[in-house]
C-alpha cells in the first residue's frame, strides 16, 4: 500500500530513473504527484459525433485513423495531416512543423483529438495543430499486461479524461496511468488536516476523496466546474493548501507576541520631543499610524509591523517619530534602506530633523573605506550612536549593537515574504542574545517597523503579510496637486523637451529616466549615457544636466544627488536607481523613455518623485515604435490613475501573482494548486478559519485537531518553503 509520504519510485510504472525526471519537477512522494492537477479535462464520455460538429467548438472527438501523411507547403513549412473518422464522416487534423508525428500513427488506431473546429476549404471539418492521443492500436491490444492495460484503459475513454501538461518525455497519457495506479494502491484512511468543524462550514469534502475525484472525477461532474477548478473536490484541495498557509502566518504572528518585547513608555516628555521636532503638521493618516505603532511599541511584545503607504505619503517621519520614541527610551534604532542612495538621503534628513533633539546619528555604507565603517561600528557596538543608517546588507550582517529597540526596514516591496522573514530573522539578531555565550542577561526582542511604498492588494497581502499587523497611509499630504501623466511617441521628443524647458524656466527641476533592463545592463547603460550625452551638448546646453546610474562610485552618486537636491542641478537624467524614496519636492517633470518597457509598478513608483511641492506635476510616458496590447493597457491605466491601490490591483490582474512585483521578487510564496487572484474569496476564508483554529479548542474543536493542522502546516511550509523556523 502507498501513503501519501511514500517516494513516487515505488508507484507502479515509476522507477528510480523516471523518480528522478519527477523530481525535476518538485514531484518526490505519492501526495506531490496526487498535487499534481490536471489543467483541463476531456469529455470523452460524451465525444461529439463528427457531423454534429460546430465551428469554432472545443470538442473532443473519439475516431479512427484513417490516412497520416507529412507534406510541405508552398513556403515549404513541413506539415502533418492526419484524417480521422466516423463512417463516412471525417475530421482534419493539421500540425505545422509537424515532422516529429511522422512515424506515429497508423491506419485503424482509434484516437481522441481536442481542439478548435473550423471549416476546411474543402467545406471539411479540420482542427490545427490539436491535441491528441492514440487510445488504442488494432492487434496492440494484447500482451501480458493485457488486464492491466484494459484497467488503464478504463480511464481514456467513457469518461472525464484528466488532461496533464507534460513534462519532457512523460506524456499527459503517462501521467494519468500512473496517478491512477497511486490512487488505486492508496491506503484508504489518509491523515485529515481540517479540522472537522471547518470542514462542515466549508462544506468540505473529505481529503482522500478529492484526491480521487479531481484526477477521476465522476461522470456526473460539472464539467464547468472542472474547467474552472471549482469542483467540490478542486475546492477542497485549494482550500487546504491556503489554510496551511495563513495558518503558519497566524502562527508565526501569534508566536512572535509571545515572546518578550521591551515595553517603551511614551510619557509626554517623549511627546514634547516628538512635538518640536516636527517640520510640518502630521496629516490625520499620518497620526493614526503613528499611534498604531506607539501602542505596539508600549505593549510587552515585540512589534511586528507593516506600515503600507503609496510613494510620497510621508512614511519617513513616522519612522522618525517611532525612533524617537526608541531613542528616548535609552535604546538604538538601526534604519535599513534598499540603496545607497536612499540610506544616504534618510541620513541627510534624520541629520535635519533628529539632530534637534540632540541625537548621534550614523551612516553606514558599503562604499565607506574600511577604516571609517570600523570607526562607526565601534561606536554602534558601544552604544554611542542612536541612530544607525545603513543599506540593507550592511546592517544585517556586520553590526552589533550595544542595545538595539527598533529596527526599520524602508522600502520593504523589493523583498519576497521568504527574503522578509530572514531579514526580520537578522533585524532580532541585531539583539546580541544570539552571539555571546549568555552570561549576559537576555535581551529582549527588538521591535520591527517595515514600510512598503507599493500598494498592495489586500489578496497578496493577505499571503505576504499575514504574519504582520498592517498600518495604512491613505493620505497624502496637503497642498499637493495630482500629477498629470501624458502619454507620447518618442517622435515627439521636440516638444516633450521644450515643456521640459518651459519648466525649468518656470524655477523647477526635471528627472528624465532611461529605466534599465537588469538582463541588458551593458547596453542599456549606453543607451542611457547617449541619451545624457545628446540631452546636455545638444537640447539643453544651457541648462545644467547631471547624470545617476548605479555603476557610479557613491561618491559621485552622492554629490549629484545633493546637486539635484539643492537646485544646482536642473535636469537630472537617471536610470531606475531613482525609483525608490527619493525626494526633490521641487522636481515637477518626469519623463520616462520607453515606458512601455515597464511594469506598472514601476512606473507608479518612478511617478511618486514627482508632484511632492505645490506646483503641479507632469509624467510624461513615452513610447518608442510599436507598444503591445498588454503595453497600452499598462500606460492607459497609469494615465488615468494615481492611485497606487488601484494601479496594484490593475497590476495584479495583469500579471498575476508570480510576476507581480517583477523578476526581483522571488519570495512570493508558490503555490502548488491555489492561485491568489482566482481563489480570493477561498483565501480569506482560510485566513478566517486559521485564526479560528489557532484560537484554541471548544465545543467543536479539539486539541488533537489542532495539533493535527500545526503539525501539517509545519510540514508543508518546511517542504515547500524550507522555512525551518517557522513554528
Ligand atoms: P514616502 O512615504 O514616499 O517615503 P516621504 O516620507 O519621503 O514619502 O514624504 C514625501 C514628502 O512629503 C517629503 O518631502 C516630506 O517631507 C513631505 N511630507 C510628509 N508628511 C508631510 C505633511 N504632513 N505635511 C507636509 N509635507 C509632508
Ligand atoms: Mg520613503
Amino acid at each position: 500500500m502507498l501513503e501519501l509520504a511514500t517516494p513516487v519510485q515505488y508507484v507502479k510504472g515509476i522507477g528510480p530513473r523516471l523518480a528522478a525526471v519527477l523530481a525535476g519537477k518538485g514531484i518526490h512522494t505519492v501526495d506531490d504527484l496526487l498535487h499534481y492537477l490536471p489543467f483541463r479535462y476531456e469529455d470523452r464520455l460524451n465525444p461529439r459525433p463528427i457531423a454534429e460538429l460546430r465551428p469554432g467548438e472545443m470538442a473532443c472527438v473519439i475516431a479512427e485513423v484513417r490516412t497520416a501523411r507529412l507534406f510541405r507547403t508552398r513556403t515549404g513549412t513541413p506539415m502533418f495531416e492526419l484524417t480521422a473518422a466516423q463512417g463516412r464522416a471525417r475530421l482534419h487534423c493539421l500540425w505545422f512543423h509537424g515532422t516529429y508525428l511522422k512515424d506515429k500513427f497508423q491506419p485503424g488506431q482509434r484516437v481522441a483529438v481536442y481542439g478548435k473546429v473550423e471549416e476546411d476549404r474543402r467545406g471539411e471539418w479540420q482542427i490545427i495543430q490539436p491535441q491528441i492521443e492514440v487510445l488504442s492500436s488494432p492487434g496492440n491490444d494484447q500482451g501480458s499486461d493485457r488486464a492491466e492495460h484494459n484497467s488503464a484503459a478504463a480511464v481514456e475513454v467513457g469518461c472525464i479524461v484528466p488532461i496533464y501538461e507534460a513534462a519532457g518525455n512523460l506524456s499527459s497519457r503517462w501521467f494519468r496511468r500512473v496517478i491512477h495506479s497511486a490512487l488505486e494502491n492508496l491506503t484508504a484512511e489518509i491523515p485529515e488536516p481540517i479540522p472537522k468543524s471547518v470542514r462542515a462550514r466549508m462544506g468540505l469534502i473529505p481529503a482522500r476523496q478529492a484526491l480521487s475525484l479531481v484526477h477521476e472525477p465522476d461522470a456526473s461532474e460539472s464539467l464547468e466546474n472542472l474547467f474552472s477548478f471549482r469542483s467540490p473536490a478542486h475546492i477542497r484541495l485549494i482550500f487546504e493548501e491556503l489554510f496551511s498557509i495563513e495558518l503558519g502566518l497566524e502562527w508565526k504572528r501569534r508566536q512572535q507576541k509571545g515572546q518578550t518585547g521591551i515595553r517603551f513608555r511614551l510619557d509626554d516628555r517623549v511627546r514634547q520631543v516628538i512635538k518640536r521636532i516636527l517640520p510640518f503638521h502630521p496629516t490625520t493618516a499620518q497620526k493614526r499610524v503613528l499611534k498604531e505603532i506607539a501602542n505596539d511599541m508600549e505593549k510587552p511584545f515585540p512589534m511586528r509591523r507593516l506600515l503600507q503607504g503609496d510613494v510620497g505619503s510621508g512614511k519617513t517621519i513616522v519612522a522618525f517619530q517611532a525612533a524617537i520614541i526608541a531613542i528616548e527610551n535609552g535604546y538604538q534604532v538601526a534604519l535599513m534602506a534598499p540603496t545607497e542612495i536612499l540610506a544616504t538621503q534618510h541620513f541627510l534628513s534624520a541629520r535635519r530633523i533628529l539632530e534637534k533633539a540632540g541625537y548621534r546619528i550614523v551612516l553606514l555604507t558599503g562604499s565607506a573605506d574600511e577604516g571609517h565603517k570600523r570607526e562607526i561600528r565601534r561606536h554602534v557596538a558601544h552604544g554611542n550612536a542612536q541612530l544607525v543608517i545603513g543599506t540593507h546588507a550592511l546592517l544585517e550582517e556586520t553590526v552589533e549593537f550595544e542595545k538595539p529597540g527598533l529596527v526599520i526596514v524602508d522600502e520593504q516591496h523589493r523583498f519576497g515574504v521568504l527574503q522578509r522573514l530572514k531579514l526580520m530573522r537578522k533585524g532580532a539578531d541585531l539583539n546580541p542574545n544570539g552571539r555571546t555565550e549568555s552570561a549576559v542577561p537576555l535581551l529582549p526582542e527588538p521591535d520591527v517597523l517595515v514600510m512598503t511604498a507599493t500598494p498592495i492588494p489586500r489578496t497578496l497581502a493577505l499571503t505576504l503579510y499575514g504574519d504582520l499587523d498592517i498600518s495604512i497611509i491613505d493620505e497624502v499630504p496637503p497642498a499637493r496637486t495630482p500629477i498629470v501623466t501624458r502619454r507620447v511617441s518618442d517622435q515627439r521628443s521636440p516638444e516633450v523637451w521644450e515643456f521640459v524647458r518651459q519648466q525649468v524656466a518656470g524655477g523647477h527641476q526635471a528627472y528624465v529616466v532611461y529605466p534599465l533592463i537588469e538582463e541588458n545592463q551593458e547596453r542599456e547603460l549606453k543607451a542611457a549615457m547617449q541619451m545624457y550625452k545628446e540631452l546636455s551638448r545638444r537640447i539643453f546646453p544651457d541648462l545644467k544636466v547631471g547624470v545617476l546610474h548605479g555603476r557610479l562610485d557613491a561618491e559621485t552618486k552622492d554629490s549629484t544627488m545633493r546637486f539635484f537636491q539643492r537646485g544646482e542641478i536642473q535636469i537630472l537624467v537617471s536610470t531606475t536607481v531613482i525609483e525608490v524614496g527619493v525626494d526633490v519636492a521641487n522636481a515637477t517633470v518626469m519623463v520616462i523613455e520607453h515606458a512601455e518597457r515597464f511594469g506598472l509598478a514601476q512606473l507608479h513608483q518612478l511617478r511618486g518623485r514627482i508632484g511632492r511641492g505645490a506646483a503641479k506635476s507632469y509624467c510624461i510616458l513615452m513610447t518608442s515604435g510599436k507598444v503591445s496590447e498588454e503595453g497600452e493597457r499598462r500606460l492607459h491605466a497609469l494615465a488615468r490613475t494615481n492611485d497606487g491601490f488601484e494601479v496594484a490591483e490593475f497590476d495584479l490582474e495583469l500579471r498575476g501573482p508570480g510576476e507581480f512585483f517583477g523578476t526581483r521578487q522571488a519570495g512570493l510564496p508558490t503555490f502548488r494548486i491555489a492561485n491568489i487572484i482566482r481563489d480570493r474569496q477561498l483565501l480569506e476564508a482560510a485566513k478566517r478559519e486559521a485564526a479560528a483554529v489557532l484560537d484554541g479548542p471548544n465545543a467543536e474543536l479539539t486539541q488533537q485537531e489542532i495539533d493535527l493542522a500545526i503539525a501539517y502546516m509545519r510540514t508543508r511550509w518546511q517542504r515547500q518553503f524550507g522555512l525551518v523556523e517557522v513554528g
